[in-house]
């Protein structure tokens, strides 16, 4: 049998993380393809584990080489997924995780449209807002850029297979769980 591609999208700040870590913590049948960034890592992120930190120069010669499955800019940086992350994964008869942005996944539903993908939307924006601003990963202004890009994320909820409305971690949790078993079996 083997694995499944599977995007969970859904604008930054939404709980995306926090439920793909308890989703890796408790399924070994899932693994997070890990994405190369050109952004800086924040402070509790490890390189190769939460992302590839590269420079603009490696990225771009990752594109010319043609090793992403996709790449995308988002609030002016580069992020993109590595083909050999997701083979490896694949080969490994496992299925793989992208945590991506809405470019991103419009991209992979062209070049796999076979991969399933799930929306997780906030209960309203406001919520969106408070832990952007809780998580103080970011300043104002970028704060204010990703809920721009949430907007326009939203209103692309209608493009994926299912949507998540992520209220309370543990109660979304068990309903992604219940979907992800749903589609992999
Ligand atoms: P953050 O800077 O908060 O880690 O990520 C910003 C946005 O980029 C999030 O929506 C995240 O899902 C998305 N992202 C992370 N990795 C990738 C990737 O490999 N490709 C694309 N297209 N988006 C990504």
């Amino acid at each position: 049998m083997s694995g499944k591609l599977i995007v969970i999208a859904g604008p930054s700040g939404v709980g995306k993380g926090s439920l793909i870590k308890k989703l890796l913590a408790n399924k070994p049948q899932f693994v997070l393809s890990v994405s190369a960034t050109t952004r800086m890592p924040r402070n509790d992120e490890i390189a190769g584990k939460h992302y590839y930190f590269l420079s603009e120069n490696e990225f771009d010669q990752k594109i010319m080489s043609g090793d992403f499955l996709e790449w995308a800019e988002f609030s002016d940086h580069k992020y993109g997924t590595l083909k050999s992350e997701v083979s490896n994964i694949l080969d490994a008869g496992k299925n793989v995780i992208l945590e991506i942005e809405l470019a991103g996944a419009r991209q992979i539903k062209q070049a796999a449209p076979e991969a399933i993908s799930i929306f997780v939307m906030p209960p309203n924006i406001e919520q969106l807002k408070q832990r952007l601003e809780s998580r103080g990963s970011e300043l104002p202004e970028q704060i204010a850029n990703r809920l721009k890009i949430a907007e326009i994320e939203l209103s692309a909820q209608n493009e994926f297979d299912w949507v998540l409305v992520n209220d309370e971690l543990e109660a979304s949790f068990d309903q992604l769980l219940k979907y992800l078993e749903s589609v992999t079996e």
